[in-house]
């Protein structure tokens, strides 16, 4: 176990040969959250003229507290919020954020107040304009807040933007236990992902010597239970649950950053929410939200281990050799090179795989890190988050199709490449989705 109070703002030499930094200086979970704002930037920024970027509702919540005190305490506060578009809550792309910059005159820091998109949009703009930036949280809905990249659209596809973590995360924690509860509920499915998106991880290190840090993979162990074995705590919002979700999220946004890649909070499972996102991108059919979209999604990833873990003496095949150009339109092209540069992994992993010791070996690597699909159900039901197919806003046959285009959109392997090369996928499919997401 890693003590996170000891390891923010530092860089360590770990275990895994790597020496992991944490830009990240400050976390509270705190009462005076709001107090707290003035001597961060105080300390971290380099004079009192500060960006406070909010949404509507953010801005009622908790922005105009943050302003008044900042105000206070003599900052010059230039607040922007960012408008709803004429459907929906704001998005994080290049439009938008090009927006916000220009609308911004030159400041010493941005402080985000919100929680996804508008975390993103102020990470991207003090990025590019090479300032600090801390954010007040409203929300326990997605492990994005400590991470060190955005996620956003440019050119109308889905695009991942380098930047860089925030200098502090504050939260008051009455107004993340308040805060409507599809988005905490959101923030449930994202981290319940963590069994699969390890195995996934393990799985490439496994079979292709990708790196690996297991610390990064135990970060979440000791608060897991507070919220995995009491989903109906997180349903009434008792403090306790609300924390340990919270902190899960922050901790899982850490150990991206730590491991320099997503891989200790997304495999498999979050290929089918991407490729959720992406076909809305093609055709212009809503999706849901990140979270509620990946509960659904670990479910499914770790029903196919679940499968693959019951298979003896693997009969390995071929995975399929290219995309589907027509399902992906105007798309093919950024899926197909993702794909190609996957198949040289898929040829090794079917010959290693082959091999019956290599098999067992890599059954018995698996197996500790995973959950069963029934236990992610149930917790996610218990929590009444999202579980079913009918809970989101896509429709059986759109879900279904993800299912069978998801392996085609990132080059990293995932559990649902693995089934392929098992000869499973893409037959176990609908199985999967008719037994355990009706
Ligand atoms: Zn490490
Ligand atoms: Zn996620």
């Amino acid at each position: 176990m890693i003590d996170i109070e000891n390891i923010l703002g530092k860089s360590f030499e770990c275990e895994c040969g790597k020496t992991h930094t944490i830009p990240t200086k400050y976390l509270l979970y705190d009462d005076d959250a709001i107090l707290k704002v003035p001597e961060i930037l105080a300390s971290e920024a380099a004079g009192k003229s500060i960006g406070l970027f909010a949404d509507v509702r953010t801005y009622e919540i908790a922005g105009k507290d943050v302003e008044s005190k900042l105000v206070a305490d003599g900052f010059s506060v230039q607040t922007i919020i960012v408008p709803d578009p004429p459907e929906g809550t704001p998005v994080c792309d290049d439009k938008t954020q090009a927006k916000v910059a220009a609308q911004l005159r030159s400041v010493d820091a941005i402080v985000a107040v919100g929680s996804g998109v508008i975390n993103d949009l102020s990470k991207w703009t003090a990025f590019d304009r090479n300032i600090p930036y801390m954010c007040f949280a409203t929300a326990a809905s997605m492990n994005g807040y400590t991470a060190a990249n955005v996620a956003s659209i440019i050119n109308g596809l889905k695009t991942i933007v380098y930047a860089r973590a925030p200098i502090a995360v504050v939260a008051k924690p009455a107004i993340i236990e308040n805060a409507p509860y599809k988005m905490t509920a959101s923030g449930l499915g994202d981290v319940l992902a963590k069994p699969v998106s390890t195995a996934d991880w393990v799985m490439n290190n496994f079979l292709f010597d990708e790196y690996f840090c297991d610390r990064c993979t135990q970060m979440i162990s000791k608060i897991e239970p507070k919220y995995f074995e009491h989903p109906q705590e997180v349903k009434t919002r008792k403090p306790e649950a609300i924390k340990a979700l919270y902190e899960a999220l922050i901790y899982s946004g850490i150990a991206m950053t730590m491991a320099g890649t997503s891989a200790p909070a997304s495999g498999g499972e979050h290929m089918l929410s991407h490729t959720l996102d992406m076909m809305w991108l093609v055709d212009g059919v809503e999706h849901d939200m990140h979270g509620r979209q990946v509960g659904l999604g670990t479910i499914f990833a770790s029903a196919l281990y679940e499968k693959i873990l019951t298979i003896d003496t693997p009969a390995c095949v071929d995975a399929p050799s290219a995309i589907d150009r027509k399902f992906w339109g105007r798309l093919a092209g950024t899926v197909e090179e993702q794909y190609n540069l996957k198949n040289p992994h898929l040829e090794i992993m079917k010959r290693k795989l082959s091999d019956i010791n290599n098999w067992r070996q890599f059954k018995s690597v698996i197996k500790p890190r995973v959950r069963k699909p029934a236990d992610i159900k149930n917790c996610l039901k218990l929590a009444d988050a999202a579980h079913r197919v009918a809970d989101i806003v896509c429709s059986y046959e759109r879900v279904l199709q993800a299912a069978l285009h998801m392996h085609e959109i990132r080059k990293r392997c995932t559990v649902v490449d693995l089934a392929y090369v098992l000869g499973i996928m893409p037959t176990v499919a609908e199985e999967i989705i008719n037994e355990w997401l009706m």
